[in-house]
């Protein structure tokens, strides 16, 4: 019979920290901490696989769980010695969801759960505290009303502020436990208006109530927009914890907090944490009060006024040190621990492997490696490669004028300016219709808030800590975020903020620097990024690991030197097309477009040689011997052309022709799928004289740095969009030619070679024959990936977001490389071109060149190199290592 339910606490349990998928995160690790000792509330947890036979069975529980929830819940109370219930010494229980990856706040929670009104009388009996038993008690009906119940917050809310209006006072804590007890009566009428129908005095229903309401929020909104930018698998299913509460607002000598084994901004090997005395945890997270530090050190960091728990609850904090220890050894990570104090007594709620900014997952891989405590290959691993971008962006720039507006804390580090918002709604707004980059700010962030959160810049907000909710999805997102900046006031309403004597509205533009707190009016420059220190340490092991080569895709001088900064080993991809676009260039090619005859095209591609030799010369200069891929001429001539009457009129006069001319060019050259049509190498078959000008632009000036260096310069020439060998055969002739006519005029020649793209699936399917001629191929899976599925690269972006929610391709195949149908063609050719040529090189240069999963992808195929942008080249040299290593994310699009 499948076991539905897991005990765990009094010293033993029955689940570990290995059975995260069945009894996620949370309650796997509740498990393995009652295993090791450590006082953990005793409780038990529902797992995962009951949320999915729950979704499966339209909604209903398996048939023996109910029995089985009874059994763990005996043992509770037989380990507490209370009863669940109970009038005299009742037992209360938290009731939680938890995961296989952790979703911050996304699902529901109550607390307090299991007080009526017979068994409040025993709580404040026995807590010898009436006023918190009552205030226990309407915290619950309150929580479970919002959550289980649908009834909306601010129904209550405006009970207690009349309540405390009616006494003249101003907080929560000014009311006596006669206080609490009117408001209670008054928001069970309130509930008994809203539904028809008593709150539920019955324990075990309020139960039953917060177990169906913690596996429904799986399935709500929040949730599912979290999982689809996290790629979690709806079929995984949350477990539901169900455990003793303990209290950390029973008085003074009760607290709860956050801490982390590490710091989890910086990575320093410091204990970090915040807490609040008299406090529960929700508190905490919502950074409603101000948090004292755990440590003095980090109460000076901070420039705290409040005491250290290490100061004011030195036997607590010694244990809890004691736990900090024990714990991130036995993890072998940094852990994020969840603790409450009862009355002096100790009680940790959660620990998990701690989220951290980048930064610090670099210094703390790189410190534990050199601690001993892991290998450098397990280093290797623990870095998220996408997370590297984090470090790839700017920073602000130190020499660049700037006025401070405000200081909070820095929670996520990072530089970003962007317009002021108000709401994640107008964030949305803003970015997705005005295409405008924003600035979120709020007083403080929900869950509700995700979306508009992930698309803004950064995050700003007034109130809160380092481990309030803002602070710790902007980290896990990347997302620069200062928080807690106390001196900005916020008017949601007028959409206004107010600081230093300033009013910025809406639209106003502001900059963050979520490294140092600060918050700057305008946009402040930024300066581009640095690999230093762990970082490139890191790096230095992933290279001694990696078998792939990562090149970039560059063809302007600064991208090629970005490239060689951040490690590339050549560059895969030079898009010619790019380099005609400049002002100057850009009417040479007009007119070679508008010429009648191959003479004028000649005359005109004449003037662009010289342009296009330059910059080779500096690609090859820059790049120092390394492989350089060219690719000749891709897009469609029409794109050159200019399109509005007002742009024909101006190319007309500059080029001294009739404007009509240009209309009828225009409308010759229209073609019904463009990406389809007279493009790529089916240019250089109708128009030779282009590629033979591309190609003696690339032969002088190998030739010319090679003599000029005495470095070998070894230039790839690279056609686009081949089908056919013939059309390979042909193109690779005329590049020969002219090779050996550049070669005899300058009286010293290069090695060269001419190879392939492959991006149509003939071609994949023709390697065999290709492979004749092409001394290599590269793979274009952009337009690969458009060819195989048949959808344009340019218009799918609409229905793909309703494919994806519907499930029907788990990731956009334009990002992520589908493995099982474009990887196909991929295998295919890899393997048909190597049986005619051994040793054919192999790389890829679509965008999935950047893209880890795709990475560990092509280090399966046998691919000798990947191409990607050139901020992504660290990523793609992590990500390889972690391929080679076994441990990519191999998972494909469909
Ligand atoms: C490709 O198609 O993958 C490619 C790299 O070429 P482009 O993106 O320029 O079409
Ligand atoms: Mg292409």
């Amino acid at each position: 019979m499948t076991k539905w339910v897991y005990s765990f606490g009094g010293g033993r349990a029955e689940g570990r920290a290995d059975m995260k998928n069945l009894l996620g995160g949370k309650g796997a690790n509740l498990a393995e901490m009652s295993n090791l000792g450590i006082p953990v509330p005793p409780g038990f947890t529902i797992s995962t696989e009951v949320c999915t036979y729950y979704y499966d069975n339209g909604e209903v529980y398996p048939d023996t769980l109910k029995t089985d929830v009874i059994e763990a819940l005996a043992k509770v109370e037989e380990t507490l010695g209370r009863t669940f219930g109970s009038i005299d010494d009742p037992l209360l229980v938290s009731v939680r969801s938890g995961a296989r990856a952790s979703m911050p706040g996304m699902m529901d929670t109550i607390l307090n759960l299991g007080l009526n009104d017979l068994s409040v009388e025993g709580l404040a009996k026995c807590s010898n505290d009436p006023r918190f038993a009552y205030d226990s008690y309407r915290r619950f009906i309150q929580m479970y009303s919002n959550v289980v119940l649908g009834i909306d917050h601010h129904n209550f809310e405006e009970i207690l502020e009349e309540a405390k209006d009616d006494k003249g006072v101003h907080l929560d804590t000014d009311l006596a436990a006669e206080d609490w007890k009117k408001v209670i009566v008054r928001y069970k009428s309130k509930v008994q208006d809203v539904l028809g129908r008593p709150f539920p005095q019955d324990v075990h229903e309020q139960l039953w109530g917060a177990i169906g309401a913690v596996f429904g929020s799986w399935m709500n909104q929040r949730a599912i927009t979290y999982r689809r930018l996290h790629d979690i698998p709806g079929s995984w299913g949350t477990a539901v914890n169900v455990q003793a509460m303990v209290f950390g607002n029973m008085g003074d000598d009760c607290s709860t907090g956050v801490c982390f084994t590490r710091n989890p901004s910086t990575g320093d090997n410091e204990f970090y944490g915040e807490f609040l005395v008299n406090a529960q945890g929700e508190d905490v997270v919502a950074g409603i009060r101000t948090p004292q530090q755990i440590t003095i050190e980090g109460k000076d960091a901070q420039n705290s006024t409040l005491p250290a728990m290490e100061e004011c609850q030195q036997e607590v904090f010694k244990e809890l040190n004691a736990i900090r220890h024990k714990l991130e050894a036995h993890y072998r990570d940094m852990q994020d621990m969840e603790f409450t104090v009862q009355q002096g007594r100790l009680w940790m709620l959660q620990t998990r492997t701690g989220k951290r900014t980048t930064k610090a997952a670099l210094k703390i891989a790189v410190d534990m490696a050199r601690e001993g405590l892991i290998t450098r290959k397990e280093a290797i691993r623990r870095i998220d490669p996408a997370s590297l971008d984090q470090l790839l962006h700017p920073t602000l720039d130190p020499k660049a004028p700037r006025t401070v507006l405000a200081r909070g804390l820095p929670a996520s580090p990072g530089a970003a300016s962007g317009r002021v918002v108000f709401s994640a709604e107008d964030a949305e707004n803003w970015v997705n219709i005005r295409k405008e980059k924003v600035i979120l700010v709020r007083v403080e962030t929900s869950p509700e808030d995700i979306g508009g959160m992930h698309v803004s810049e950064g995050i700003l907000t007034t109130r809160g800590g380092m481990t309030s909710h803002a602070a710790v999805v902007a980290r896990g997102m990347g997302t620069p975020c200062v928080a807690g900046a106390g001196e900005i006031r916020v008017d949601h309403a007028a959409r206004q903020m107010k600081v230093a004597g300033q009013v910025l509205s809406e639209g106003d533009v502001i900059t963050l620097d979520g490294s140092t707190g600060e918050v700057f009016l305008g946009a402040v420059p930024t300066i581009q990024p640095e690999m230093t220190g762990d970082f490139a340490t890191l790096m230095e092991w992933v290279d001694t690991i990696r078998t792939l080569k990562i090149r970039a895709n560059a063809e302007t001088p600064q991208d090629a030197a970005t490239a060689r900064k951040f490690g590339a080993e050549g560059i895969g991809l030079c898009r010619t097309e790019h380099m005609f676009f400049d002002p100057r260039r850009i009417i040479a090619m007009r007119e070679m477009i508008l010429a009648e005859t191959e003479e004028g095209r000649r005359a005109a591609l004449a003037k662009l040689l010289p342009y296009q030799r330059q910059d080779f010369i500096e690609l090859f200069e820059i790049m120092r011997g390394l492989p350089v891929t060219i690719r000749l001429l891709d897009p469609p001539l029409h794109e050159f052309l200019p399109h509005t009457d007002a742009e024909i009129a101006e190319v007309a006069k500059e080029a001294g022709v009739d404007p009509a001319l240009i209309r009828a060019r225009n409308i010759t050259l229209h073609e019904s799928n463009p990406m389809l049509g007279h493009r790529g190498c089916r240019l250089g078959i109708t128009y030779p004289e282009i590629y033979e000008m591309q190609a003696r632009a690339i032969f002088e000036a190998a030739v010319h740095v090679s003599r000029e260096t005495g470095r070998s310069v070894v230039p790839e020439v690279m056609i686009p969009l081949v089908g056919a060998r013939k059309e390979l055969d042909l193109l690779k002739d005329a590049i020969d030619k002219e090779a050996q006519a550049v070669f005899a005029e300058q009286n010293y020649a290069v090695k060269y070679l001419v190879g392939t793209m492959i991006e149509l699936p003939r071609a994949a399917l023709m390697a065999g024959e290709i492979a004749e001629t092409a001394a290599f191929f590269s793979f274009g899976t952009n337009d690969l990936t458009q060819t195989t599925f048949g959808m344009s690269r340019d218009d799918s972006g609409p229905f793909l977001e309703v494919y994806r929610a519907r499930g029907i391709y788990e990731r956009d195949p334009f990002a992520s490389l589908d493995q099982a149908g474009v990887g196909e063609l991929i295998r295919i050719a890899a393997e048909r071109g190597r049986a005619t040529r051994p040793g054919l090189k192999l790389g890829i240069c679509g965008e999935h060149g950047g893209d880890p999963a795709s990475i560990s992808f092509c280090q399966s195929a046998g691919l000798d190199y990947v191409s990607c942008s050139p901020f992504r080249v660290p990523i793609a040299r992590l990500a390889a290592a972690q391929a080679a290593l076994g441990e990519g994310n191999s998972s494909g699009t469909a």
